[in-house]
């Protein structure tokens, strides 16, 4: 069983991502201010962390800094600010990964056993299904209507990365700061040449995709073909 820290300072939210995740199996403790929280991460040492950005004693990001001073624990950060440069910084100051507020609980849990299954790399790492294309994240295998498709590694982890999110859209610079692990330099040119293979692979194109769909201006997201 998982043990998570939730630091929120909003005690109607905390419960509800209290209750949710306790429903699901997680062991839970609940703080209200940044310092309560750091004092239990200390002392119960979880498994993964759930930090509001906005707290009323600390700023988010200071005490983000604190923890990764202390401990390589999974951190999701839940902001309200949704700013590629935000989100930038959050993931530069040593968060795994982040919500925009408002989000569902759905959500949260997804995250939360994203991280998991990211630190955990011993565990079993369920299979992920988007219509006929399946992926093995353990195996590293990925196939499509049964057939096994050829995909380099970063090529996996990018399916991956937006499998895990399918029907939301993810912006290069997100790939480029996850996927890459460079949330400054390299080239967003990357992610499309990437996602171009990934479309030959997958039998589609840019004018006629199924899987892979592009929003102008903003990103990339994975959708179950119509
Ligand atoms: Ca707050």
């Amino acid at each position: 069983m998982a043990a998570v820290v939730i630091i929120e300072d909003d005690q109607r939210i905390r419960e509800l991502m209290a209750r949710v995740l306790a429903e699901k199996g997680y062991e839970v403790e609940g703080a209200g201010t940044a310092l309560d929280g750091l004092q239990r991460i200390v002392q119960t040492s979880p498994d993964v962390v759930v930090l509001d950005m906005g707290l009323p004693d600390l700023d988010g990001a200071d005490l983000l800094k604190m923890i990764r001073a202390v401990t390589d624990v999974p951190v999701v950060v839940a902001t309200a600010r949704s700013e590629d440069r935000d989100v930038i910084r959050t993931l530069d100051a040593g968060a795994d990964d982040y919500l925009v507020k408002p989000f569902s609980v759905e959500q949260l849990e997804a995250r939360v056993r994203a991280v998991l299954r990211r630190s955990s790399s011993d565990a079993a790492q369920p299979s992920i299904e988007v219509g006929e294309l399946k992926l093995d994240p353990s195996a590293r295998v990925a196939t499509l209507r049964g057939s096994v498709i050829q995909l380099s590694p970063k090529e996996f982890d990018l399916l991956v990365y937006l499998a895990e999110r399918q029907g939301t859209v993810v912006s290069k610079r997100q790939l480029m700061a996850e996927v890459w692990r460079q949330p400054y330099g390299g080239s967003e040119k990357t992610v499309d040449v990437h996602i171009s293979w990934l479309r030959k692979k997958l039998g589609e194109s840019a004018a006629e995709s199924r899987y892979l769909e592009t929003v102008y201006g903003v990103g990339v997201k994975l959708v179950e073909p119509a």
